[in-house]
């Protein structure tokens, strides 16, 4: 099993290698970001799935990051900031962040809450690896590989079909074009997005064809898509 990959975002030196050396020792996956605009970056090019976020950066404040990834992403995002001022905590919680550390703190202290951040994945991905998927009046059976509106199977070409189990195991979360891609074709071409807003379209078709069903798809223009939980 794969363990999580961690955004790790801090332009200072010194506290980023604690946190990357701490990170190596437990073997889990990282990437770091010096930046507001690099960490946007690789927030939606890597979709992590632990993000830790210090709240005072060169070219952005932290805050703001938390808004734009919330825009997109329920990745959790564990705030690490050398404010202590309540402020700052609950203006970062306000946007969306799921944690908060303080400046000093320990190691232990941050694995005690990647730990924490962990089990909750370890429940979404479980829901996600289920042999039955449901919302409303879909429902997947990823065992038989098929899907039913109404209890009426659906006519999905294979396409289709691995484009609705994307959205369905990610229910909620809105995805963007560059994962979504990189998923199915195993690249973000823009010829693939371009193909994915066609293949998107007679899906939804498909998935509207029955009078209450029109609220699966929400689209983001210039993000991604995502599949609302009904
Ligand atoms: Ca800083």
């Amino acid at each position: 099993m794969n363990k999580p990959l961690i955004l790790v975002i801090e332009d200072d030196k010194a506290v980023r290698t604690l946190i990357t050396t701490t990170l190596k020792a437990h073997d889990y996956r990282f990437i770091e970001a010096v930046n507001g605009e690099a960490a946007i970056i690789a927030a939606t090019s890597h979709n992590p799935d632990i993000i830790l976020l210090d709240l005072g950066l060169p070219d952005m404040d932290g805050v703001d990051i938390i808004t734009r990834v919330r825009m997109w992403s329920n990745v959790p995002i564990i705030v690490i900031s050398a404010r202590s001022e309540d402020f700052d905590k609950i203006g970062a919680l306000d946007a969306g962040a799921d944690d908060y550390l303080t400046k000093p703190f320990s190691v232990d202290e941050l694995l005690a809450r990647l730990r924490v951040t962990q089990r909750r994945l370890a429940i979404m991905n479980a829901e996600s690896v289920s042999s039955e998927f449901v919302n409303g009046n879909l429902r997947i059976d990823y065992a038989a590989g098929c899907a039913y509106l109404n209890g009426d199977e659906m006519h999905l070409t294979p396409m289709e079909y691995k484009l609705l189990c994307l959205l369905a195991q990610n229910v909620g979360k809105v995805l963007t074009h560059t994962f979504i891609t990189q998923k199915i074709w195993g690249n973000a071409w823009e010829s693939n997005i371009a193909s994915l807003r066609v293949f998107m379209a007679t899906l939804r078709k498909k998935l509207e064809s029955v009078p209450d069903s029109s609220q699966f798809i929400q689209t983001h223009v210039g993000v991604g898509y995502r599949m609302m939980k009904l």
